[in-house]
């Protein structure tokens, strides 16, 4: 199971903290829905936190029979017999003779409470996403004003509220902040909270499986329905249509409806007119990039959220080397952190430096548009001239959207500018392009290691 979700987290993930994070890990074993992951110490704990979306869409996509994710160091893990002084893993046990005792070892065994993560609870709401841990700065005060406004009082302030910004820019983390919040005031409130992508494959399995009543009950009897990154939708009609209709029934009977979205409503190619304008009924609000005071602020908060002192010119230094996605801000830090802990030094400039010297390198060697076309016209034995031309051969026109999906996941150019690269292509069609090598890739084996090779290769 956790290699095949690990596999998933890898094309989801960016490299770095694939690397620093999930590699190390390893399946430990499965008690009933609970799968046991293996870490090699306490640093990694943070890992359920910070990446329990991925890694419960992951589960949900694979439709693994997985509930609860707990991630056990190799102290706590009781289906290792003997735990090495240094904290390393152990040699593993032979399975078909421990298994059947451990079953019963782990009833008793107690867990630190810190290691219990309850991905039931979490799958929903992440407990950290809440208004108290989100940092004020003028590029997401509005946002923030809002999001408050309509926790306050659902549906009566903004509806639906919509909001957008770049990515790692804490859209995620306010929405569902709003739903704590409701949460609090009203403990009976129903809350559902769901990305665009999950929204889309439930819907096709409620058709596919004749579910399709059951779906809707789900979606329309809530009272405040947090929707993420509905920016995927993009080009899917049947999934539209049915918001459509999710859409007007709650609205219509008073409910809260909060969207995210990574671009405002005009520039969401791909949607029907009808639901672009519905987005436009109440409140649209973006979120801009943190300025260095913001980013400054964030580490603190962070730094203090993990009970460790960050003196403020590593802060600086953070802040003013990683690019303003809050995410890799936040990599930094745990990086860092776990980083000095391991070594047993104290967090300093020159620490931070030595440590984040690759992590910020890594930032800096940017990835280009051009860089993709040669790679992409190396394997498959073509011409980069060859992926601009008026050619629509099937030979051209699969590599040619390989290389413009590739542009739009490893680059920050925006559509038109990728159409431009590409022999001034439309930007729906660069659209088209992009959204059927993602949909293919989840069936194709064979398309989905080209991509993976070649990422690879780029980074
Ligand atoms: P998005 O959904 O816009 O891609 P997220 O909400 O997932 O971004 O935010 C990425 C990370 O950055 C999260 O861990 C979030 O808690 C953090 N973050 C973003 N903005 C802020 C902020 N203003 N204050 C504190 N943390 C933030
Ligand atoms: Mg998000």
């Amino acid at each position: 199971h956790w290699v095949r979700i690990l596999e998933a987290l890898q094309k989801k993930v960016n490299r770095q903290s694939y690397d620093t994070w999930f590699k190390p890990t390893r399946f430990s074993h499965i008690n009933g829905k609970t799968l046991y992951v293996r870490i090699p110490s306490t640093e990694f704990q943070h890992v359920g936190d910070r990446y329990e979306n991925l890694i419960m869409e992951a589960i949900d996509n694979l439709g693994l029979e997985v509930e609860k994710v707990l991630f056990v160091t190799p102290q706590e893990d009781p289906s290792l017999p003997k735990v090495r002084e240094d904290g390393g893993f152990a040699p593993q046990p032979d399975r078909s003779l421990t298994n059947a005792r451990n079953n019963n070892a782990r009833q008793s065994t107690n867990l630190p409470e810190q290691s219990r993560f309850d991905w039931n609870t979490a799958a929903q709401l992440n407990p950290r996403y809440v208004f108290d841990g989100f940092v004020i700065g003028s590029g997401n005060q509005f946002a923030h004003a809002a999001a408050l406004a309509v926790a306050e009082r659902p549906s009566k302030a903004y509806n639906p509220l919509f909001l957008y910004g770049g990515v790692g820019m804490g859209k995620t983390h306010l929405m569902q902040a709003i739903g704590h919040e409701v949460k609090r005031r009203n403990p009976h409130a129903a809350i559902s909270y769901v990305s665009g992508e999950k929204f889309t494959n439930e819907m096709i399995n409620s058709v596919r499986y004749d579910k399709m009543t059951s779906f809707r009950d789900k979606y329309r009897n809530v009272d405040v329905l947090l929707i993420d990154d509905i920016q995927f939708l993009a080009g899917k009609e049947r999934t539209q249509e049915e918001f459509f209709h999710t859409f007007n029934a709650l609205h219509e009977s008073m409910k809260q409806i909060v969207i995210a979205s990574d671009r405002p409503p005009k520039e969401l190619a791909d949607f029907e007119d009808r639901l672009r304008s519905r987005f436009e009924w109440g409140l649209i609000a973006d979120i801009q990039p943190p300025d260095l005071e913001t980013k400054v602020a964030i580490l603190q908060k962070k730094a203090e959220s993990e009970h460790t002192p960050l003196p403020t010119d590593v802060a600086l230094f953070i802040a003013s080397n990683v690019r303003t996605n809050v995410r890799e801000l936040e990599g930094a830090l745990v990086r860092l952190i776990a980083w000095c802990s391991l070594h047993g030094v104290e967090i300093t400039l020159p620490t931070a430096q030595q440590c984040l010297k690759q992590f910020i390198d890594t930032q800096v060697r940017k990835i280009t548009i051009e860089a993709i076309q040669r790679a992409v016209a190396e394997q498959f034995g073509m011409r980069v001239a060859e992926l601009k031309q008026k050619n629509n051969s099937r030979q051209i026109v699969v590599p040619r959207q390989i290389a413009m999906y590739l542009a739009k996941q490893m680059t920050e150019a925006s559509l038109p500018e990728i159409g431009r690269q590409f022999g001034g292509k439309h930007h729906t069609t660069v659209m088209h392009s992009i959204a059927k090598i993602d949909e293919q890739r989840r069936t194709d084996k064979d398309l989905n290691r080209t991509i993976n090779k070649l990422m690879e290769t780029l980074n």
